[in-house]
């Protein structure tokens, strides 16, 4: 990320993150999944940016739901707007609709990204990645959250495994911006599965300590996914024998461990 870059996050309705990506020298923000428009415009209107992006990762409501009144509300102000979303799903608005390797240049924030299609808990779900400099960025949606990962709405734990691989194979330095902060209670799921890993318990007292003071635990990073989120772990033999205590059929495959914690997080 550009040393000038700002990501911060807009709090929206009891979980979610809207992030806000700005560049002080043009105070030009893009929006990423601004479900709600009112929290988004109190956002623009304090720090007297002008919106001139936004960056869609799937269609579900809580990530689409303010696009119409924010580019009303652009309009109203002449500013112009571009809203980028995945082509293969129906999102308002959606002026460019874009997939795997399909560059998006934000020039006035000097970032441009990169899609990667994840299917998984939509079919048509996309992040946007940018590698331009020391911290690359992801904007990964509903698929990778710190320490779990998206339920499984409209794909197979295939495809989703398939999709987490992908985001595990980009460099650890990576800043992780998810929509949700879901930590604390994935993290209660994690410990479940492997009890023993000391990264994990670490982590989860940092995390601890954060939402106490009801502080973001976003962004984490690939490499810390890496050490402590099951999900991203099932080839490890310490969550493919949890998996086998969970349910005796599970098959100690890196897919038979993933498809049975993803359905043994989906009753925890
Ligand atoms: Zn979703
Ligand atoms: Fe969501």
């Amino acid at each position: 990320m550009s040393s000038l870059t700002k990501i911060t996050p807009i709090k929206a309705f009891s979980d979610n993150y809207i992030w806000a990506i700005s560049h002080p020298n043009t105070k030009t923000i893009a929006l990423v999944d601004p479900g709600d428009a009112a929290v988004c415009i109190d956002f623009l209107e304090k720090n007297h940016c002008r919106l001139n992006a936004i960056l869609i990762t799937h269609h579900h409501p809580d990530h689409t739901g303010g696009i119409s009144e924010l580019r009303a509300y652009c309009q109203q102000k002449q500013w112009p707007l571009t809203v980028y979303g995945p082509a293969n799903e129906n999102i308002p608005h959606c002026d460019v609709k874009l997939a795997e390797k399909d560059i998006v240049k934000l020039e006035e924030l000097r970032l441009s990204f990169q899609v990667i299609d994840l299917p998984g808990h939509t079919a048509g779900h996309v992040a946007y990645f940018a590698n331009d400099s020391v911290e690359p960025i992801l904007l990964c949606g509903d698929t990778l959250f710190s320490g779990g990962c998206g339920r499984l709405f409209e794909g197979s734990a295939e495809q989703m495994l398939n999709s987490l691989t992908k985001l595990s194979n980009l460099p650890e330095s990576t800043q992780v911006y998810c929509t949700h902060e879901y930590t604390q209670a994935n993290l209660k799921f994690a410990l479940a599965v492997e009890p023993k890993n000391v990264a994990l318990q670490n982590y989860s007292n940092k995390v601890n300590e954060l939402r106490t003071k009801e502080l973001a635990t976003i962004p984490t990073s690939i490499k810390v996914e890496k050490q402590i989120n099951p999900f991203l772990r099932s080839h490890e033999q310490a969550i493919q024998i949890s998996a086998v205590q969970f349910d005796s059929k599970s098959q100690t495959t890196t897919l038979g461990t993933f498809t049975t914690i993803r359905r043994w997080k989906d009753q925890f």
